[in-house]
């Protein structure tokens, strides 16, 4: 796999941020963000993917936790329930129930549905759990910090606790200590090309990293395109494998008040769209992936050709 990096300030295309199609964050526990929850999940459910046989929540426990990049924390889950945890591949995500005091694990539902999601978010914040979309970064059958499967999850930490700008799961990653129960509940796959043996485009900012490292890794070794991954800086880069004939093209903000996402899609609209059957994914900040994927239609790549979920939605 090639590498090339860029520093792209952020605003150099205007109108690079046209209107927004959708909000992605499972934001924190007033109506709205319940409604955001709800309509990302049902944004989730509506794209063609890879879903799980039988999910259900599993619990696991926390078994360490690093920051391996000044943006970025990851944060291994083991033991509990997770021998029941089948790991697809790709983009794999899950959803991410987090304790917010005694007993509110308890009131994880058994299956997710929008009924079930609606009788939890009844009870008040403080004894509901809180619930996040994340994505597997790895998965090991044998784990390295005692025995059965584990899984990372590389977790962006983003705003400051002290003056509430974190979300709770920033919190929890930076806060979370060996031992500490959380419930997944599998979610599958949303990488799913129509057919196999085409060139790809992959695009995303750091909260889409995971996923891009899954898909890179998971990727037949023949495949041959472009992915592009925005990170704050050099140093949120990570040493990602994958196809020889992918070129990954790391994009830096050139600020730190830059809003994330547009650095990508200035990059991203560099790259021409290869010729023959194509397929097109990006993941991230939702104006990013809405405003890439308006872009790449007109640029001639048939919609079913293209997966794009917003991840979160920068100010919601
Ligand atoms: C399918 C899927 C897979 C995902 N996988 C991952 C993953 O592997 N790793 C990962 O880090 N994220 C991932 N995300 C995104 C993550 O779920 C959101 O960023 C989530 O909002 C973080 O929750 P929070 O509690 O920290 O903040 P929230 O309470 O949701 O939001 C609080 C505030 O922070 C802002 N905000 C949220 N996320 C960010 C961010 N990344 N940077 C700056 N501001 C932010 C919001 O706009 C809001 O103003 C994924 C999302 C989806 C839908």
């Amino acid at each position: 796999m090639t590498l090339s990096t860029t520093t792209t300030p952020a605003a150099t295309k205007p109108g690079t941020t046209s209107g927004t199609q959708t909000s992605a964050t499972a934001a924190s526990s007033s109506a709205t963000s319940a409604t955001s929850a709800t309509r990302s999940s049902r944004r989730a459910k509506a794209a063609p993917r890879i879903k799980p046989r039988d999910p259900r929540p599993l619990a696991a426990f926390v078994r360490a936790r690093a920051r391996i990049t000044p943006h970025m924390e990851r944060v291994t889950l083991g033991g509990g329930e997770l021998a029941h945890f089948e790991y697809l591949g790709y983009d794999q995500w899950f959803r991410l129930y987090l304790p917010t005091g005694p007993g509110s694990l308890q009131r994880v539902p058994d299956r997710l549905t929008s009924a079930s999601y609606a009788r939890m978010m009844l009870a008040p914040a403080s004894v509901r759990p809180t619930l996040r979309n994340y994505t597997v970064r790895a998965y090991r059958p044998q784990g390295r910090h005692g025995g059965g499967p584990e899984i990372d999850v590389d977790l962006v930490v983003h705003g400051d606790p002290a003056d509430g700008t974190a979300g709770p799961a920033s919190t929890w990653a930076s806060t979370c200590a060996p031992g500490d129960e959380v419930r997944i509940y599998d979610e599958g796959r949303l990488y799913a090309p129509p057919s196999p043996g085409r060139s790809v485009l992959l695009v995303a900012d750091e909260t889409g990293l995971p996923a891009t490292a899954g898909v890179l890794a998971s990727l037949p070794a023949d495949t041959v395109g472009t992915a592009v991954v925005e990170v704050p800086g050099p140093a949120d880069r990570q040493a990602l494998g994958g196809p020889a004939g992918v070129e990954l093209r790391w994009v830096h903000r050139a600020a730190d008040g830059d809003v994330p996402g547009r650095a990508a899609l200035a990059a991203a609209r560099e790259v021409p769209v290869p010729p023959g059957p194509v397929y097109a994914w990006t993941v991230g900040e939702s104006d990013l992936v809405t405003t890439l994927r308006r872009y790449w239609v007109q640029a001639g790549v048939p919609k079913a050709d293209i997966t794009f979920c917003g991840y979160w939605k920068h100010g919601g």
